[in-house]
């Protein structure tokens, strides 16, 4: 009997398997019939390419090239090849389909230039392919640069960085800049079609426009070098090598700012940019803001603290300790109308009130209160955690060379070829 029930209940559990195959066979073909399937879905690329983010959700881009091209979209069934002469295409979105000049194509697209040919979007020259996806909404596309990271580090080198810099500097920003996008690749890479934004938010990149031969010359004779570390996350021992314009004296850890412990990024003192920054990027402000333009910008970042009403009164509720009574707000205690409060990080605030941090220019900064308005007056440019890049600068001026310099800014971290 028991070995009837087992039987059946064997029998009923091979159906549902088979009914469940079959669903959800029917759901893809059926998908794949209605909408073609995302090109290259979630999958990592290889190790030596990274994948830029160039714009998310743009309506319509203009495509020019230098020399021939092709374009292949995701199904591979649609295959174009457009010479040397090829007039500026338009591309946009068509119900969910990437349509290049007066051809469509599936939902995701690539363009591959022909050989020593360059692709330009919106006027702005990359190295690589350039791949395009449509957006859930049908109309609008993501434009995503694909491209070798040594080729992609020249357009960053010279975007985070003066060129005629000195060459140990250009070095050490080179090591720096490939080792925190093949963190950001390897730690966020393998979930989505893109590694990178081309922004600050991760790191400037400028294509073509950003290479010189003084910035090529400093990404090949540093060739695959990055800073590893002991660390626990899946990234190999590569950490995110943070940097920033001027630390204003003293850099800051990467747990007060961004919450991860590295022991690289602890903290140093840095004696170094105040020898060559600008003097405004030592010493700023005051910048003001009144008590309703704050409670507006910081209301429209964080709707969920609508319940402070306005906000009237803003103090460092937690500040670094470099000695002396200095140190950078790590967080501000903001309270409401009605005594109600909520806590903000330094880094957030600073960049809720002023979204480019070109006034508001680090959170190494005093804040004073006058009627109805706050101002703050501080030291440094940028968040100041890994490489003070004034402090490069000058390192290298004096004659260290680009292994000094970052054994200074990434203390304990070891070099090696990626
Ligand atoms: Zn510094």
């Amino acid at each position: 009997m028991l070995d009837t029930i087992f039987k059946h209940k064997e029998l009923i559990k091979r159906v549902l398997i088979i009914l469940a195959f079959g669903c959800c066979f029917v759901g893809c073909w059926k998908k794949q019939v209605s909408r073609p399937v995302a090109f290259e879905r979630k999958t990592p690329v290889q190790s030596n390419q990274i994948r830029v983010l160039l714009h998310d959700n743009i309506k319509q881009l203009r495509l020019t090239s230098m020399g021939g091209f092709s374009i292949k979209d995701s199904l591979m069934a649609s295959k174009a090849h457009f010479g040397r002469d090829t007039e500026p295409l338009e591309i946009i979105a068509v119900s969910g389909y990437v349509k290049i000049g007066e051809r469509m194509f599936g939902n995701g697209c690539v363009v591959v230039p022909d050989q020593f040919s360059l692709l330009s979007v919106n006027g702005k020259a990359y190295r690589g392919e350039i791949k395009l996806y449509t957006l859930d909404d049908g109309k609008s596309l993501q434009v995503i640069n694909q491209l070798h990271v040594e080729q992609y580090l020249a357009g960053v080198v010279g975007a985070e960085m003066p060129s005629y810099w000195g060459q140990q500097a250009l070095k050490a920003q080179a090591i720096a800049a490939r080792t925190y996008c093949l963190y950001t690749k390897n730690r966020f890479g393998t979930n989505q079609k893109w590694d990178v934004r081309r922004t600050q938010a991760n790191q400037v990149y400028r294509g073509v426009s950003a290479e010189t031969a003084t910035v090529k010359q400093a990404v090949a004779e540093t060739r695959a070098m990055v800073l590893t570390c002991r660390h626990r996350d899946s990234t190999r021992g590569i950490f995110p090598t943070y940097y920033s314009s001027t630390c204003g004296g003293h850099t800051e850890s990467s747990y007060n700012t961004f919450g991860e412990y590295f022991p690289p990024l602890n903290g140093v003192v840095c004696g170094h940019c105040k020898k060559t920054a600008q003097r405004n990027y030592l010493a700023w402000g005051p910048v003001t803001f009144t008590d309703t333009e704050i409670t507006a910008k910081v209301l429209v970042r964080y709707p969920s603290l609508a319940e402070l009403k306005k906000i009237e009164s803003i103090v460092p509720a937690k500040t670094s300790n470099y000695g002396q009574g200095e140190g950078r707000v790590v967080s501000f205690r903001l309270i409401g109308k009605d005594g109600k409060d909520a806590y903000l990080k330094g880094e957030d605030l600073r960049l809720t009130l002023d979204t480019t941090g070109a006034k508001m220019k680090s959170t190494f900064c005093k804040i004073k209160k006058g009627k109805g308005t706050y101002s703050f007056t501080g030291k440094g440019f940028g968040h100041g955690v890994g490489m003070c890049q004034y402090g490069a600068h000058t390192m290298a001026r004096e004659g260290k060379d680009y292994k000094q310099i970052l054994r200074f800014y990434y203390p304990t971290a070891v070099l090696v070829k990626h």
